[in-house]
């Protein structure tokens, strides 16, 4: 049965400022990810504040929108089966501490906060995130 899914990733600040943006989407295309579209661009605080809203009253909040704001990411919108959760297996563990073996925060992530990739956390969100970066 096929289960066609797409979910949204970003290659955040600490890994584009690094030049990891190649390597990281050479990981996702070897696990069968499609790259629908992409787009490298830097974005202001405040939208920074409307994307990662649901965190809103969480301590990490004001330093999370100023650390994504920061510099370029790469914003992606990726196309595979059941790719939500392929693609948060993929990522690892939010702190790359706990990533395991094989995931891109394993490898690449710095910190809790400097963990290289975000990616869509369900079908409905991964919905909202690509309009929000991809409805023009
Ligand atoms: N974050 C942080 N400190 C924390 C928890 C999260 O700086 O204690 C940051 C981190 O960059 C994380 C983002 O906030 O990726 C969103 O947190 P979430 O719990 O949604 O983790 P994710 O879905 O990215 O794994
Ligand atoms: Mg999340």
């Amino acid at each position: 049965m096929s289960n066609s899914e797409q979910t949204l990733s970003i290659i955040k600040p600490d890994a584009v400022e690094r030049n990891l943006d190649s390597e990281i989407k050479l990981m996702f295309k070897n696990k069968g990810f499609k790259i629908v579209q992409e787009k490298k661009i830097q974005i202001e605080k405040s939208e920074a504040e409307r994307f990662y809203k649901v965190h809103e009253t969480k301590p990490f909040y004001k330093d999370l929108c100023e650390y994504l704001s920061s510099g370029p990411i790469v914003v992606m919108i990726l196309e595979k089966e059941n790719a939500v959760l392929a693609n948060r297996e993929l990522m690892g563990a939010t702190n790359p501490k706990d990533a395991i073996d094989g995931t891109i925060r394993k490898k690449y992530g710095l910190s809790i906060d400097k963990n290289s990739v975000h990616g869509s956390d369900s079908l409905e969100n991964a919905k909202l995130e690509i309009d929000f970066f991809f409805k023009d």
